[in-house]
């Protein structure tokens, strides 16, 4: 059993700015800078040298949102079968085809969402394949048992009856108490780095004051990691974007998030 940590440098769904293909690479890049180590905040130690997770490396995609589900989709299947699998995005897009890919091996997915938008738009600039989407397709597709949400902050009328539609579960920026739900089986986290305040990751195409703060986050994880009966199958950390970004604040952030995640997931594989 193996933790594969997979890449998907894929920007060409966003509708305001592109940059997020380039955060893997300044994840990568922070992630072994030598200026952190490699221990948890809960005492697991997430050295790739000693064999606790793998790096798959980026996958190369076009622009065409249709042959990249694809290819996001078929990488990440293969590496299901390994063990769990955690992404580096990317625009948001790229968690409907990784979720697809879950869900080839989990059934009964729980998704956890740390966003400041739904992304529950049937369509967004008359596309159905965007960064402002995936939620929408996951949930028509039934590709996920629960959708529950955290941070949100941005809901248009639209996307709350989207939100009832699919009997999404909210817990917007105003009203979280920082509590984890009542989660248990397959769980898939999707943290979209804008669900954090600016202040916190500045380094993201969508500033949306009011946001989560990073121990928020590291909070919402580390429930995840005590709570019995939970298995992280897969996570995904999206919509960095490495040209807003300052002193690689945020692709820091990034590191931090994907080593306690690395170490949530390797606890009950
Ligand atoms: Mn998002
Ligand atoms: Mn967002």
């Amino acid at each position: 059993m193996t933790i594969s940590v997979l890449g998907v440098p894929y920007d060409a769904t966003s509708s305001f700015l592109r940059g997020p293909a380039a955060a893997p690479e300044a994840i990568r890049r922070t992630l072994h800078s030598g200026s952190a180590n490699w221990f948890t905040e809960l005492g697991d130690e997430v050295d790739p040298a000693n064999g606790s997770w793998v790096d798959a490396g980026d996958l190369d995609l076009p622009d065409s949102p249709e042959f990249a589900f694809v290819k996001i989709r078929e990488r990440a299947a293969a590496l299901h079968a390994d063990g769990p699998v955690i992404a580096l995005g990317g625009d948001h897009f790229v968690t409907y085809p990784l979720v697809a890919a879950a869900a080839q091996h989990h059934d009964d997915l729980t998704i956890l969402h740390v966003d400041a938008h739904p992304d529950l738009y049937d369509e967004l600039d008359g596309q159905r394949l965007n960064h402002a989407t995936p939620f929408a397709r996951i949930m028509e597709e039934g590709l996920a048992r629960r959708l529950v949400q955290f941070g949100i902050r941005t809901a248009t009328t639209h996307q709350r009856d989207q939100t009832e539609r699919f009997g999404v579960e909210v817990h917007t920026a105003a009203e979280w108490d920082g509590g984890l739900p009542d989660v248990s089986g397959n769980v898939y986290v999707t943290i979209d780095v804008d669900g954090l305040d600016p202040a916190f990751a500045p380094g993201v195409s969508h500033h949306e004051p009011g946001g989560l703060t990073t121990r928020d986050v590291l909070g919402l994880i580390h429930q995840l990691a005590r709570r019995e009966h939970v298995r992280i199958v897969g996570a995904d950390i999206v919509e960095i974007n490495p040209e807003r970004d300052i002193h690689d604040m945020t692709a820091m952030l990034g590191a931090k998030l994907l080593r306690e995640l690395l170490g949530a997931a390797g606890r009950r594989r």
